[in-house]
């Protein structure tokens, strides 16, 4: 396994693969890796010959007032799973790398893009779409992998590539959850022990969603609503959104008559945790 930190040396690791027919087979992460990456990082295995992970906090993703300075930084541990995990090559780089002095491009995917995580966090999916195009552009991968963890991030990556033509194919693969259910994430490492249990509230308000509906339920409020009683019923947890939606269009669903997507976002102490999880209605 090789590790890099520069466009140029990365470059030149990239033309080789390619040069040899190798498929790129990409995964981009902020690091801190846990079984969520290294499913993604599996599935590109399977798929590809070359597998590159990009390692970046890209701070052009934060908010003045969020987590920035504080996100998990493991680059240890993160080179260990790679290896383990069959990975070729780590790029790695600086913020100086990524966005040299006078940068100034940035790339918008309107509308999807003001919705649910993007509300509360004004300018995070200007900040993940271009990082991710950028990316794109430098390891060309063939196939690149991301969780459905982040639901609004895939739909909005999707689209970046039909509407800019990028030749990259985008997998999408299922949340992986721990044990009792919390969906695995690098900030479940700033809960207490006892935040930590209350932090399953998420998975257990869209497990009673999916119940509801797979019982016959079809008025997405009345299912919003027992989510939503749920979390405020649990100390400690702070409710940012609980939506039931289109999946394509990211918009509210009044009847739920074919499948939709349930998603929450939920301050425990330090940490916004976001989960969402598919809500089939019978028969269809
Ligand atoms: P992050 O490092 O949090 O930016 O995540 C990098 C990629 O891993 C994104 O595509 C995430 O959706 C994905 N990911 C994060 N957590 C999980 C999880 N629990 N299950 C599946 N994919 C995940």
């Amino acid at each position: 396994m090789r590790q890099v930190t520069t466009v140029s040396e990365l470059r030149k690791l990239i033309g080789q693969a390619r040069q040899a027919g190798q498929r790129i087979g990409f995964v981009p992460t902020m690091g801190a890796l846990h079984e969520g990456h290294a499913s993604l990082i599996r599935a590109a295995r399977r798929e590809t010959d070359f597998v590159v992970v990009s390692i970046f906090v890209n701070p052009t993703q934060f908010g003045p007032n969020e987590d920035y300075q504080r996100y998990p930084r493991t680059p240890q541990a993160d080179a260990l799973l790679c290896q383990r995990e069959g990975v070729d090559l780590i790029f790695a780089p600086t913020v100086e790398e990524m966005y040299p002095p006078g940068y100034c491009t940035w790339v918008e995917v309107t509308g999807l893009q003001d919705v649910l995580c993007g509300r509360s966090r004004p300018g995070h999916f200007r900040g993940v779409a271009t990082v991710v195009l950028k990316l794109f552009h430098l390891v060309q991968p063939d196939i690149a992998y991301f969780g459905q963890k982040d639901a609004q991030q895939a739909r909005i990556i999707r689209q970046l590539v039909r509407d800019l033509n990028v030749p990259v194919k985008i997998r999408v693969c299922p949340i992986v959850r721990e044990p009792d259910g919390l969906a695995m994430s690098s900030r479940n490492a700033y809960l207490s022990p006892e935040q930590r249990r209350q932090a399953t509230v998420l998975y257990r308000a869209l497990c009673a969603a999916k119940e509801l509906v797979e019982q016959g339920e079809r008025h997405a409020e009345r299912v919003r609503q027992h989510m939503v009683r749920l979390i405020e019923a649990t100390p400690g947890a702070v409710l940012d959104y609980a939506e039931i939606m289109d999946p394509e269009t990211l918009q509210p669903v009044r009847e739920i008559q074919q499948p939709v997507l349930a998603a929450l976002a939920v301050r425990i102490g330090p940490a916004r945790l976001i989960d969402n999880m598919t809500l089939t209605p019978p028969g269809s």
